[in-house]
């Protein structure tokens, strides 16, 4: 079978352990591995083939203080999808996801990983939400990206976010 690997990117607190939770132990799952430390593995059938996807976790912060590059550029360049998560209770959050692409742009052999940009907590509407659906669609299209509110809480949109990530490597 193929593998692929998806990194799920942002910043913490957007939600990117929930996400992957939600995705990984959701209720299409069919199998998986919860002994992985840093990573998550689901196993995915299309047209009859069988697929691991391996997905991990990585913090960034827009200001970039304190990290590791080298790590970063190691991640996002053996991923075949990356999912740029923001929440949209959060400004500060949204602005660092276009500082975050401009960095990927800048590492090298990364410029061509699909991204998917990710509006999370959208269940969340307690006149908590700083970004509006169309600045994140704005953004997705200045980027030439696939974009998806989700929520990891109620389940809205994750299984697309990351299917969309690998599915148009997978279906190639
Ligand atoms: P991470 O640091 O990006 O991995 O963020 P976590 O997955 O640890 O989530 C941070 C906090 O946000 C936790 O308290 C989660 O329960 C909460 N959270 C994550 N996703 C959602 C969501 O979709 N909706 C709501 N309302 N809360 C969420
Ligand atoms: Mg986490």
């Amino acid at each position: 079978f193929k593998e692929y690997k998806v990194v799920v990117a942002g910043e913490a607190g957007v939600g990117k352990t929930a996400l992957t939770l939600r995705f990984v132990t959701g209720q299409f799952v069919e199998e998986y591995d919860p002994t992985l430390e840093d990573g998550y593995r689901k196993q995915f059938v299309v047209d009859d083939e069988l697929f691991l996807l391996n997905v991990f976790e990585t913090n960034y912060r827009s200001d970039g203080a304190g990290e590791y590059e080298a790590l970063l550029e190691y991640e996002i360049r053996h991923a075949d999808g990356v999912l740029l998560v923001y929440s949209i209770k959060s400004r500060s959050c949204f602005t660092g996801i276009d500082i975050f692409r401009k960095r990927i742009l800048r590492m090298k052999n990364a410029t061509s990983v699909p991204l998917v940009l990710v509006g999370n907590k959208c269940d969340n509407l307690a006149g908590e939400r700083e970004v509006t659906t169309d600045e994140g669609m704005d953004l997705a299209r200045q980027i030439g990206c696939p974009f998806f509110e989700t929520s990891a809480k109620e389940g809205t949109k994750v299984d697309e976010a990351f299917s969309k990530a690998v599915l148009d490597r997978v279906c190639r």
